[in-house]
């Protein structure tokens, strides 16, 4: 009887763990993940054996096995060759505040997503689920932006008509809690004719999300509107123009430190509805700016268009990125510190520091000799919980 008893418990003992895989580690036990690559995000440099160490959320030391010392109460986690990344951001998608489809993220390996203009909610109703969405570490993290500011008439839903409406608008949804500002330069998008701005509200616009210590997304699709954005000094385009770039514009951009972000996976959906050919010219825009030296963070506009984007890893994006000659290292930036940089969280995630969050994603195989092993995840971490 005792015995059966004792293989009764042990298999409940069994069932309790396979049922806790995740949170059966404490967040304050020290963790050690041994037997790695390490790619920390900050450049072209490798670890070939590397060991990193966290513990808190918190990571706290990353380097060769030598360079480390492991504390003895430390977990040990033989990653057995296999790559250790920062957490994936997607820097553009719609449609995000759902559990379900967080969850999805960050099981792929995408930590963090930008949530760019959220239409169909009111702005306080947003921020606050978001703050409440972001309390659950089981989910990929949320960074929220305005929704598309424009001058009456025009492609968004919060119009401005002077400089002070400009001033007025971007303080408010400041104290509101939003992360970014985003407007919208464009007249002409889905066989649309819209109204544009003029040039002194769109500086006011920047001037004022500056003042707030706050980043500007730009919306627009064309180049002939680029010059506007470039005069104003914004932080980031959000797609690639999908007319011819001109080497003129691409200097500027460079020069100003304008990010960009490209959204190649929209640009080949819309290119599969319509007789365009967007993809190719975005790409090949892409291709130039990227010769040019010029900085390009990852983001999808999923959900910001019909048809299927991909639900979990930017895969498309990546490979897209990579037709247009980016290299696979450069592209694993543009998917971590750089989009941490254009979501204004680079002091926390985006690469792997001593100090920053451990957002973490281990991938099977190496991404920098191909970059499909993105897609085989063979752990994720987030902010110290180890989701899969
Ligand atoms: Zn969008």
């Amino acid at each position: 009887m005792k015995t059966i008893l004792i293989i009764l418990l042990f298999f409940i003992g069994l069932l309790a763990t396979g049922c806790n895989k995740q949170s059966n580690i404490n967040l304050d036990q020290g963790v050690a993940l041994i037997n790695a690559i390490i790619i920390d995000g900050t450049s072209d440099y490798y670890i070939e054996d590397g060991v990193l160490l966290y513990k808190n959320g918190k990571i706290e030391q990353v380097g060769s096995k030598d360079s480390i010392e492991i504390p003895d109460n430390y977990i040990q986690k033989d990653l057995e060759g296999n790559t250790v990344l920062p957490g994936f951001i997607n820097a553009h998608v719609h449609h995000a505040f759902s559990e379900k489809q967080l969850k999805k993220w960050v099981k792929s390996g995408v930590t963090t997503v930008r949530a760019l203009s959220s239409s169909g909610s009111t702005v306080s109703s947003y921020i606050d689920i978001t703050k409440k969405l972001n309390q659950n570490i089981n989910i990929a993290s949320l960074v929220i932006s305005t929704p598309i500011i424009t001058a009456p008439g025009g492609y968004g839903t919060v119009y401005i008509e002077t400089k002070e409406d400009a001033i007025n608008v971007v303080n408010d949804y400041v104290n509101k809690g939003v992360d970014i500002i985003k407007f919208s330069i464009e007249d002409n998008c889905q066989q649309r004719t819209w109204t544009l701005m003029n040039q002194e509200n769109i500086n006011a616009l920047v001037e004022a999300a500056h003042n707030n210590g706050k980043r500007v997304a730009v919306h627009l699709t064309w180049s002939r509107n680029l010059k506007y954005a470039i005069e104003a000094s914004v932080d980031e385009i959000s797609h690639m123009v999908v007319d011819q770039l001109s080497d003129e514009l691409i200097i500027q951009m460079v020069e100003k430190n304008i990010y960009w972000v490209p959204t190649l996976e929209l640009w080949r959906k819309v290119s599969i509805i319509h007789p365009v050919n967007y993809d190719d010219i975005a790409i090949s825009n892409l291709s130039s700016f990227y010769q040019a030296g010029g900085n390009i963070a990852l983001g999808t506009d999923y959900a910001g268009y019909t048809g299927e984007f991909d639900r979990g890893f930017p895969i498309t994006e990546v490979m897209l990125m990579k037709e247009a000659g980016m290299t696979n290292i450069d592209i694993i930036i543009a998917g971590t510190k750089n989009a941490a940089i254009v979501c204004d969280r680079v002091d926390t995630i985006g690469t792997l520091e001593v100090g920053k969050d451990a957002d973490i994603f281990v991938v099977e195989g190496n991404p920098l000799d191909d970059i499909s092993a993105l897609t085989k995840p063979y752990m994720v971490v987030h902010k110290g919980l180890i989701i899969n």
